[in-house]
Formats: C-alpha cells, structure tokens, sequence
C-alpha cells in the first residue's frame, strides 16, 4: 500500500475513513497459544508402526507446573525390547545400511523440514510437558533440534571426507538412552549422526518426558522412513538396562546421571558394545576483574536461571575475582529480583517449573544440606504458583569447596558463589571437582582466555558467552562427565567404523 502523502491529504474533500479490516488482519496465533494435538495415549513405535505395549501397561506423563495429567505413556519392558532390536536388526541389514547414503541424507533433510513446519506445536508440547519456559522450547531447543538434522543430513553422503584415507563403514544397530532436561533435543543429538552413518536405533526416551519422542515418532512416519530404521520404546529406568544388556545392539550411547552412566559402563564391559556416555556436570564460570560485568551477570543468569538449571553444562558455580566481587553480588542481586517464574506458556517468563516432584526434592535437600553445611542463602521473594512443582532462584554465598552444593550436581536454579585471587587459584578451584563437562571464562583479555581454557578440564569453554550449542560443536566431558563427544565431525566418529 501507497503512504499518502501530508498535500495528498490536505486537499483531499473526501471525509478520512477509519482504517477497518474487520478479521481479515487478525494476528496469527502466539506460538504459545497453539495447543498440540495430544493423544490420551501414546503407544511403541516399533517397526514403523504404533504398538501396544507386550505389559498393556502404560504410566501417566504429568505437566509439572499444573500437577495436571497430560497423557499416558506406554510402559516397554524386555518383550518390546526385543521386539524392537529384532525389527532395527532387520532394517539395518536389509535396508538402511544398503542404501545409496544420498538416499538416507534425504530422509534427514525431509525429518529436518518436518520438524520446522511442526516446530511451534512441539515447543509448546515441550514445555508442556518438561516444565521449561516457552521461550527456551520455541527459540533454542526447537531450532536445534531442526539444525542437527540438516547437519547430518549434509554428512549422510560425505563421510569419507569426514574421514580422509579411511573406509567409515556403520556400526550396525544402536541403543540410545536420554534424560529429561532436552527431550526432543537430545533425541535429535542422538538420532540424527546415527542415521546419517547408517546406523539403525532403538531409542529409549526419559519416563517424565516422552511425549515429544512418540511425535517425533509420527514425523518419522510421515516421512516414510522405512520401517525399523528408528524405534522408540518408551519406559522406566529397567526398560533402559533391557536395551544395554541386549545381546545384539553394537553401541550404547547414553546422557543422563553419573550413577547410571557407571552402572552402563559395567554392564557393556567385556562385551564388543561401543559405548559413549554424557552425564552429569558442575560447570565453573569465572569472571575476572577485567571483565565486562554487566554482560558476564546476564550470561550467568542464562547459564543458570533460565533453564532452571537443568542442564548438565549449568553454570552452577561462579568464582569471582575479589575485587569485583560486591559488585557482581549487587548486580546479580538486582537481575534476579526481575526474574519472572510461573507459567512456562507464558512468553514473558524467565523460569518455568522444576521437571518433577523428585527433581524438586533433590534440589530442596541440596540447598538445605548447603545452609546446614554454612552457607548463607538468598531467594528471590517472586511469588510461586500454589500448584506445579516450582524452586525460586537462590544464591548460595559463604560456600567453601568442601560444601556439598559446591562440588555435587543440584540441577535446580541454584548458583553457589565463590571467589578467587589469582588465574592459578582460579583454575585450581574451578578443576576441583570429580565432573569436567563445562565451563565459563569472562575477561576483557584474549590471552587470558587461552591460558585457561587450555588448563580448565572441562569438554567445552565458553568465552564470554555461556550455553551457546550448534551442531558443529562437539560436545562431551571428562572424568565423572563422561567420554565420547556428540555434535561436529567428533560426534559423527562415535557412530562409524573406522
Ligand atoms: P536423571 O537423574 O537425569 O533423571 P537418569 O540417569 O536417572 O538421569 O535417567 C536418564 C535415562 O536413563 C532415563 O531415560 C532413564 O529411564 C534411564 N535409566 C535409568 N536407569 C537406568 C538403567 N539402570 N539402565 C539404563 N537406563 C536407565
């Protein structure tokens, strides 16, 4: 449409007309006010079809920040295990290891348009289902899921370039297990490189967070996948060990806690199974005199609050260089009373619910166990939603290394401040702990940032920035954090033959 001009109007007789377009130009929906389309129940999805589970019993998925039901999920055991590794068996040696790896490429590029076209029904479903706030699910955790397929999709047809001078054959059938904090992500982290190496998969999802899988499931349905390629098998924790026990599943890869990560590693031990493992993490952010402060609190924020510090890679202890140290106090004190907590549909919120009433239990006797132990607590005085299950973020302050909150993972909005004199103490405080996942550099020098990262044990460092993923990027720990990497050109060798 033409602006009219300030003359045009002016010698213009007519009368001016209010502007009325009537419904024609209502706005589209808000992402958050889309509601997906949830089945009462979701069953198997094995051998590319929708199955009843061999137990006929099914487990109920709650949304954590109404204590509402929100559908019921098929309960697999070993039966369907079988089943499942039979029918990937099947797949693998029949179809998906045999075709022309273009082929299996356009498979991704069609699951990774899918996932765009659904992808604001599926944040919502996310955050529905995991408590996480809508804006986490709709402009991090969806896009993501989408790149990692378009990623793998590139590499389907190009794996020996990935690998000059070597032969990168498929290692046959694997077992994926996942946890809650990303549900749809971590399967796309997970699916996708072992796809594109033509692998073929049993999944095994999270038991508060399977919802998002089983549409996945009808993604990979629409998208004619051919059947057995991917199954998913939702369930408990005794589910997940069926499927690493299984005599013929070539490699386990598994995120979730350190415990069960361990109980894995025994379990593949002596056997031919590949295995990589991501668990859990306590990553140290650092932020030194020269810093830009205002930045490094916001980074903090997101490193931790945002997320309600479920994500292994959280920024959960913060050393600041005492000089600066009042000044990131009050700061961080300021940011955290305009936290917004409640309704994760909200667009405007800033921390949803906590995923479970476990997790929230966990976190409660962490941060008691701190205050018990010494450390002084603070919380934001933001109101709490009478129901759901919801933790306000704290800070723990007068934290030594020794504290319980200072070296195990609370996995809940919680922030334990420390300081540090020196880039030596710095390092040696940050490196004191049995994980290496993450960690956070802030300064205004970029040798100084080399220096550390260089030394800090951790998989990934992050400069000036916290929490920033793309699937070029491999990712993965040390020590108690695991081995192995996903994402990138690393990500795709845990899933080949060399
Ligand atoms: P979190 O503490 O993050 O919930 P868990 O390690 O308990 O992590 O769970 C991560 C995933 O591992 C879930 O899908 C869960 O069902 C599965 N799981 C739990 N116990 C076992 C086990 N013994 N063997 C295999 N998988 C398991």
């Amino acid at each position: 449409m033409k602006p009219v001009s300030k003359s045009n109007r002016s010698k213009s007789k007519k009368p001016v007309r209010a502007l009325d377009f009537g419904d024609r130009w209502d706005y589209a929906p808000a992402p958050e006010s889309v509601r997906p389309k949830i089945k009462k129940q979701y069953e198997l999805f094995i051998d590319g079809e929708f199955v009843k589970p061999h137990s006929s019993k099914y487990f109920n998925s709650i949304n954590p920040s109404t204590e509402e039901r929100i559908t019921r999920i098929a309960h697999g055991d070993k039966s369907d295990i079988n089943k499942a590794v039979k029918a990937a068996r099947e797949a693998y040696d029949k179809t998906w290891s045999r075709m022309d790896p273009r082929e299996r490429g356009k498979y991704l590029y069609r699951i990774a348009r899918l996932i765009q076209e659904k992808a604001r029904e599926l944040a919502v479903l996310e955050t529905m289902d995991g408590g996480k706030p809508i804006k986490e699910s709709r402009d991090v955790d969806l896009p993501l899921v989408a790149a990692h397929f378009f990623y793998h999709a590139g590499w389907a047809d190009k794996l020996k370039y990935a690998f000059p001078r070597r032969d990168p054959q498929p290692l046959g059938v694997c077992g994926q297990i996942i946890p809650w904090n990303f549900p749809l992500l971590m399967a796309a982290w997970k699916l996708a490189p072992a796809l594109a190496c033509g692998n073929t998969v049993v999944l095994k999802p999270a038991e508060t967070t399977s919802t998002t899988a089983m549409h996945l499931a009808q993604i990979l349905q629409e998208a004619d996948l051919p059947p057995g390629v991917v199954n998913i098998v939702t369930g408990e924790g005794g589910t997940g060990a069926a499927l690493v026990e299984h005599p013929d599943i070539n490699k386990i890869a598994f995120t979730g806690s350190t415990e069960v990560g361990k109980r894995i590693a025994a379990s593949t031990a002596g056997t031919e199974k590949k295995l990589t493992l991501e668990l859990g993490g306590k990553a140290a952010n650092i932020i030194f005199e020269d810093a830009p402060l205002d930045q490094a609190v916001e980074g903090i924020i997101q490193g931790i609050y945002f997320n309600q510090g479920h994500v292994c890679c959280a920024g959960s202890r913060l050393f600041v260089q005492e000089g600066v140290y009042d000044q990131i106090l009050r700061k961080l004190r300021t940011r955290i009373a305009t936290l917004r907590v409640g309704d994760p549909l909200d667009k405007n919120t800033d921390v949803g619910a906590i995923n479970s009433k476990e997790q929230l239990k966990k976190i409660s006797s962490l941060v008691q166990c701190g205050v018990d132990e010494g450390a002084s607590l603070e919380q934001s005085s933001c109101a709490l939603p009478e129901k759901g299950y919801w933790f306000p973020p704290s800070v723990l302050t007068d934290v030594t290394m020794s504290h319980r909150v200072a070296q195990e993972e609370i996995f809940g909005p919680v922030l334990s401040v420390m300081t540090f004199r020196t880039p030596e103490e710095a390092l040696q405080r940050a490196n004191n702990t049995p994980y290496g996942l993450s960690a956070g550099v802030w300064t205004d020098k970029g040798s100084k940032i080399f220096k550390m990262a260089e030394k800090l044990r951790a998989g990934v460092v992050w400069a000036n920035t916290y929490n920033k993923f793309d699937p070029t990027s491999p990712f993965g720990g040390y020590k108690e954090s695991g081995f192995g990497r996903e994402g990138g050109k690393h990500g795709l060798s845990a899933y080949v033959r060399l």
